[in-house]
């Protein structure tokens, strides 16, 4: 990539694999992107080709099969992931956020059983939270855990699962407070549990059921779904971490890592969306001159330019505070906010550069400007993020008496 972008301070093997990925996107993504998209086809060979690559244990310890790479390399392949075809890094980011609770909060033993078989991607993961009532608002889920014996018996609905078709391994969360303190808050209980299934549609082991996929504007291509749970007995070995009343805070982590995810997904976007309308912008010619020499023109690029800079450099400082082990709730909200809005400015820039044929579904740019929005909402939307931003910041800057 040209100048926008860069990242400092990479060592060899982030450079390297970085490189590799980069040519995976220019050779096998981008030139069969739109086309997947129109058909909205699943992406199997380009994620045949990514377990190759090894991207789905990218972050999994060498003592599971992974790379043992940080969050930062991490950010950096979906960055290069994004800007080939966004769907395609919703392919391994659930995937990623359940790899990330079982390394953080799971047992030894179910760190044994799935992490191996998610560094090579045989058994895939899905995150499943929300609900058809509820997507912002966490504490208002209804689904639930009963526990019966040795055994825990789970009912409720669940709404949007980002690869609940393809996926083998679903980390869901439920109510659970048998076992908890009574007088506890709403957050202490609730549970994530660890659901293994088939992958397909259907019911997909007894008490579960994945129906069809859900038609979306755009994020094609990547399944996204409901899931119903109808008396779907678990053991409690399947319960993460082995202790209930711990599920809130190990979905919470698992997004703050996310949001990194889906910051550097938007940047990815933008960057694309950069390109074309740079390219563009010199080729195209009216009252005798390349569009890019129209004052209008050029400083919009020059805007958009600035955007993905900003964007990008937000993104991996938050991502370098998570990996040197320190609290990045604040970093990761600015990064998600900031990258998704820009995104949404620079795709919308680029759209209008295009003129007419950013309306033409043979334009890349068509494709870009209906997955833009999806970053608005997914991992927390923009009204949420604020909401973090502003709760910390003010606990900083507390006028203290
Ligand atoms: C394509 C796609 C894939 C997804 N994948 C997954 C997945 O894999 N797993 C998963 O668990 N979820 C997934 N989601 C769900 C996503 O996380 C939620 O849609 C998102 O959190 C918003 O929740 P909601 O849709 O219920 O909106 P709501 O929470 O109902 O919000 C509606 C509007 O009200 C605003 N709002 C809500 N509360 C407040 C408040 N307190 N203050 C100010 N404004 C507020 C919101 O910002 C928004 O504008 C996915 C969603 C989409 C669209």
């Amino acid at each position: 990539m040209a100048r926008l972008a860069q990242t400092e301070g990479l060592n060899d093997i982030q450079k390297e694999i970085l490189s590799a990925v980069r040519d995976f996107v220019n050779k096998e993504i981008i030139p069969v992107a739109n086309e997947l998209e129109h058909a909205d086809e699943y992406p199997q060979a380009i994620v045949d080709g990514l377990k190759e690559l090894g991207v789905f244990g990218l972050m999994i310890p060498e003592e599971y099969g992974g790379l043992g790479e940080s969050l930062l390399t991490y950010a950096l392949v979906v960055e290069e992931i994004a800007r080939g075809w966004m769907p395609v890094s919703g392919v391994i980011n659930t995937h990623f956020i359940v790899a990330y609770m079982l390394m953080h909060h799971g047992t030894a033993e179910q760190k044994d059983k799935y992490l191996p078989r998610m560094a090579t991607g045989e058994v895939r993961g899905a995150f499943s939270m929300s609900e058809p009532g509820c997507g912002s608002d966490v504490a208002a889920i209804t689904s639930k855990a009963v526990k019966d014996g040795d055994s825990y018996v789970l009912t409720g609905q669940k709404m949007w699962l980002t690869n609940g078709g393809s996926s083998t391994l679903v980390a869901t969360l439920v109510r659970s407070d048998q076992g908890v303190d009574p007088d506890a808050s709403v957050y202490k209980k609730m549970s994530t549990f660890l659901i293994e299934k088939t992958p397909g549609f259907g019911e997909v082991r007894p008490g579960l059921t994945i129906p069809g996929k859900i038609e979306k504007m755009g994020y094609k291509g990547v399944d996204t779904t409901e899931m119903i749970m109808d008396g779907l007995v678990l053991s409690a070995d399947d319960l993460l971490g082995g202790e209930p009343g711990k599920g809130f805070y190990q979905m919470m982590d698992g997004v703050e890592v996310g949001r990194v995810n889906v910051a550097a997904r938007a940047c990815g976007i933008a960057m694309r969306a950069f390109e074309l309308g740079a390219e563009y912008a010199q080729l195209r010619i009216t009252f005798g001159k390349p569009i890019a020499e129209h004052q209008a023109v050029a400083f919009r690029l020059a805007e958009m330019a600035t955007k993905v800079e900003a964007a990008h450099q937000m993104m991996i400082m938050a991502a370098r505070l998570k990996d040197n082990g320190s609290r990045n709730d604040l970093e990761s909200g600015m990064a998600k906010y900031l990258a998704s809005e820009y995104c949404k400015e620079v795709v919308e820039d680029s759209f209008r550069i295009h003129g007419g044929y950013g309306y033409s579904k043979e334009y890349e740019i068509e494709r870009l400007y209906r997955e833009a929005p999806m970053l608005l909402i997914g991992e927390g939307t923009a009204d949420i993020q604020k909401m973090i931003i502003a709760r910390r910041i003010l606990e900083d800057y507390k006028i203290r008496s």
